[in-house]
């Protein structure tokens, strides 16, 4: 906002000389005219001085035969949304801001408003464009070729596990982890309520039957009371589950130590769905690398992206090389095109692959970037003691993939669908957390284990809101959903 307002503000009393004076002076090509009382009657821009003159106005002439007319004006509660629209249907780049009193306070300018800030936007380094260069260079741009089996080498060694597979997405590759472990029609798998919908359907394609856990409050992610109650009443059931998918939250890793001992007392495998948890870690260990397979996502919004794809990681090199297999179709190797099994069409592509060779070698700035993102909103709004922001326990490193955030439902009347409506109207981007599975319509009819007597997962979704949190964002744009939110939740 323009808010050195005494520069524009002109009167009945002041001579057309000096108006264009202040025309020449500003650049801005509008002037405020203010009654005798000092509040906003009126603009006018360097366009009607011009018809003035047509008209047969001299120089020294005053505006005071200047025609009454109702000038586009806002509050000072107008949205900025609000504003822009005004703007974009009245084909105008400035604004004029009066508070209550009709007094003017400011001129809003077009080219500041009209900037949406985004949740989480791709951000290229600065080699990608090389690898898919050498690819059509070399004519590799099938779903196979050195940069799938550098990518697929390069990340193993960065997250320091045996082997893995470069597919199409990551929501492949948690089917693909399902198949591997013959889970089918009638078998059961444990699942984390809060997280993303494509962690849970795989279970569906594979014709099992989920069983959703709720999260702890101090990581947000599976509790360890909540599956080890699952697991009883499993045992109760003579149903074990086949596999248990522990899904690591914005960024932050799961209690790998307390989920896996209960796992391994039941001796049921976890898959850890990392998606959004590449780059952290849990006890100094890369998080995705804990369970017997793990998957990763280079979807458009993660930490890093493919603009699409995923990652099934494992130390059983037998799996991985299975996994391949079943996604390029299960092609038996015969000269004719055999098949014994069922194949998926999951592979990832030669050019995807260099994409995601270049921005593996900026994960570890992306890491750090979002994790300053989150640092100062938690600096910014400190003094707002009803935010309760995403904790980090002592062994966590997490990415902070998306600064999160919930409240203290006690002191508060707001809920997390809300803030980021009140956001929107500030053109912020910001999203209510993952809603939990066990509350989605679809999977309304499985079974659902809670932390303690309430669930954790619904009380942090009710009141959560995630922030944008790109590596790309500038200080501006955090300084001003710092503004805004402070603006909401005092
Ligand atoms: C993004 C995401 C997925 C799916 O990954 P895609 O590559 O988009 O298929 C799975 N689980 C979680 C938790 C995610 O955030």
């Amino acid at each position: 906002m323009i808010n050195n307002i005494q520069e524009f503000l002109i009167y009945r009393e002041t001579k057309v000389r000096e108006a264009l004076a202040i025309l020449d002076r500003t650049g801005v090509g509008l002037l405020l005219l203010l009654d005798k009382d000092g509040a906003f009657e009126r603009t006018v821009t360097d366009g009607d001085i011009r018809r003035l003159f047509l008209s047969g106005f001299q120089i020294d002439d005053s505006f005071a035969p200047l025609p009454k007319i109702q000038s586009l004006v806002v509050s000072e509660n107008t949205s900025r949304r609000d504003a822009l629209n005004i703007m974009n249907k009245n084909a105008i780049n400035h604004l004029p801001v009066v508070n209550e009193l009709g007094i003017p306070v400011g001129i809003l300018d077009r080219r500041e408003i009209d900037e949406q800030i985004l949740l989480s936007t791709p951000h290229m380094g600065e080699i990608e464009r090389e690898f898919v260069d050498e690819a059509f260079r070399t004519n590799w741009i099938a779903p196979l070729g050195p940069n799938v089996d550098a990518f697929e080498k390069e990340l193993a060694s960065l997250v320091d596990i045996e082997s893995a597979a470069a597919l199409s997405s990551g929501t492949a590759a948690i089917h693909l982890a399902l198949r591997l472990l013959n889970i089918g029609a009638g078998d059961l798998v444990f699942c984390s309520t809060l997280t993303f919908a494509a962690s849970a359907n795989p279970i569906i394609y594979q014709n099992a039957e989920p069983v959703f856990i709720d999260s702890d409050p101090y990581s947000w992610n599976m509790s360890a009371s909540a599956l080890e109650k699952a697991f009883i009443w499993a045992v109760q059931q003579n149903r074990l589950p086949k596999a248990v998918i522990v899904v690591n939250l914005y960024g932050q890793s799961a209690d790998m130590d307390s989920l896996l001992s209960i796992c391994n007392r039941y001796s049921v495998p976890i898959i850890e769905d990392a998606a959004e948890s590449l780059g952290a870690k849990y006890k100094g260990r890369a998080s995705g690398t804990f369970g017997l397979m793990g998957i990763y996502s280079f979807n458009g919004n993660k930490i890093i992206t493919t603009s699409g794809g995923g990652m099934l990681v494992s130390n059983n090199k037998e799996l991985i090389e299975k996994a391949r297999f079943l996604a390029t179709q299960a092609r038996d190797p015969a000269p004719h095109y055999q098949h014994s099994q069922l194949g998926y069409n999951y592979r990832m592509s030669n050019i995807l692959a260099g994409v995601g060779r270049g921005q593996l070698r900026v994960l570890q700035d992306r890491v750090e970037a979002r994790r300053a993102v989150f640092h100062a909103y938690k600096e910014g709004l400190s003094d707002i003691d009803i935010i309760e922001w995403m904790p980090e326990p002592d062994w966590s490193y997490s990415t902070h993939w998306l600064s999160a955030f919930a409240l203290k439902q006690s002191k508060t009347l707001i809920t997390g669908a809300e803030i980021v409506k009140k956001l929107a109207a500030e053109m912020i981007e910001a999203r209510p957390l993952w809603k939990p599975m066990h509350l989605q319509p679809f999977y309304s009819g499985y079974m659902y284990f809670s932390h303690d007597e309430s669930s954790i997962a619904d009380k942090i979704f009710d009141t959560g809101v995630c922030l944008p949190s790109g590596s790309n964002m500038s200080s501006e744009s955090l300084n001003r959903v710092i503004t805004e939110l402070r603006k909401i939740l005092k």
